[in-house]
């Protein structure tokens, strides 16, 4: 992934001035005073120029301390692209196999820097190299249908088959002659931000695959273990099922969701599942001990290993390890940071207004 990076302090200062709608997602900014963070749009009053920190992204402002504003409610807005991103994104979905320069960017009326920097803080990769992801991901399937390797070539819109057939080798480990019915599909990521912080959310046609903080410690683990699992490359896009977590999770965080509908591509071992399963029968808004964890699975010796389970556990808040507990109620080990798991806990017990 490559590291966002923000426009010029004076550009962005211009842009808050005039409420710029078109930086929307691109920068955060904080005002010292007051100790709130606000969206570029924000109709409050302009704090000075001395006042503002600006920030790439809404965690590292939440991070540094600062509050979401009430006016311009930055974390609900967070999770939906600008216009000109969605217009992109649907032109995309529209006709996938054409290629959009920085000349057509420019006769659209955007800025080519600014499209990816947004596209590389959304989605992890250039607005390019996610175009490329796309065409590329499509080309897969038409090959697992049958499509013949050159139609395939042509409607991946590649100046020439060898490039093409680099590209394809290079993203999928196999060349697109070698592509058979059962090759494995990539599976699509993509960050859905939330009032807790950016998460990555992974899935296939066959259901979500992961949902993990972007910042946790052991998603670089979690990644290499589901690209093994599932033997498939992971690439940068959109998916309808991922576009339903994040539809799921923007319910559940303003309390109006306790259950999850998305489907699960579950993968572990029959332990790992059994010890998954009794999670999710843990009702919102309660919680168990490991012991009684332990109990529910018929395996009241083996509390470490079910302790072990849970952190294997790469479906967060949707199979519910926040719900566990040391016996005398104390909040213990939890992969995306026990404030995170306070913060779940108080939301599910309805302590915490919207
Ligand atoms: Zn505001």
């Amino acid at each position: 992934m490559i590291a966002p990076a923000l426009p010029h302090p004076d550009e962005m200062y211009r842009a808050l001035l005039a409420r710029d709608a078109s930086y929307e997602g691109t920068f955060w900014l904080g005002v010292r005073t007051t100790g709130i963070v606000c969206r570029p749009t924000c109709p409050a009053r302009k704090p000075k120029r001395e006042n503002v920190a600006f920030f790439s992204s809404l965690d590292s402002a939440l991070e540094a301390g600062f509050r979401p504003c009430l006016r311009c409610r930055p974390a609900e807005h967070a999770g939906t692209p600008p216009l000109w991103a969605a217009d992109l994104l649907d032109r995309l979905r529209a006709a996938p196999q054409q290629r959009i320069r920085d000349v057509e960017l420019r006769a659209l009326g955007l800025d080519p820097v600014r499209v990816r920097r947004w596209f590389v803080r959304v989605h992890g990769t250039t607005f390019h190299g996610y175009q490329r992801a796309l065409r590329l991901g499509r080309a897969m399937h038409q090959l697992q249908g049958g499509t013949p390797v050159l139609a395939t070539t042509y409607d991946a819109a590649y100046e020439s088959p060898t490039a093409f057939r680099e590209a394809f080798a290079e993203l999928f480990g196999v060349k697109p002659g070698e592509v058979g019915p059962a090759s494995a599909a990539p599976l699509i990521a993509r960050q859905i931000t939330t009032p807790l912080g950016t998460m990555l959310g992974i899935a296939n046609d066959e259901g979500l695959c992961l949902l993990e903080f972007a910042d946790r410690p052991m998603l670089a683990t979690q990644l290499r273990r589901i690209r093994q699992r599932f033997s498939a490359p992971i690439i940068g896009g959109s998916h309808a099922l991922l576009d339903q977590v994040e539809r799921e999770l923007k319910e559940y965080f303003a309390g109006e969701r306790r259950e999850f509908t998305v489907p699960l591509r579950i993968q572990g071992t029959e332990f790992q599942r059994s010890a998954w399963d009794a999670l999710r029968k843990i009702p919102y808004g309660t919680t168990l001990s490991y012991g009684e964890q332990a109990h529910h699975i018929g395996r009241p010796d083996a509390q470490r290993a079910i302790g072990r389970a849970n952190g294997d556990n790469c479906l967060a808040i949707i199979i519910p390890c926040h719900r566990v507990v040391r016996a005398d109620g104390t909040l213990c080990g939890y992969g995306g940071g026990l404030w995170r798991k306070q913060r779940l806990l108080e939301l599910e017990a309805g302590v915490v207004g919207r």
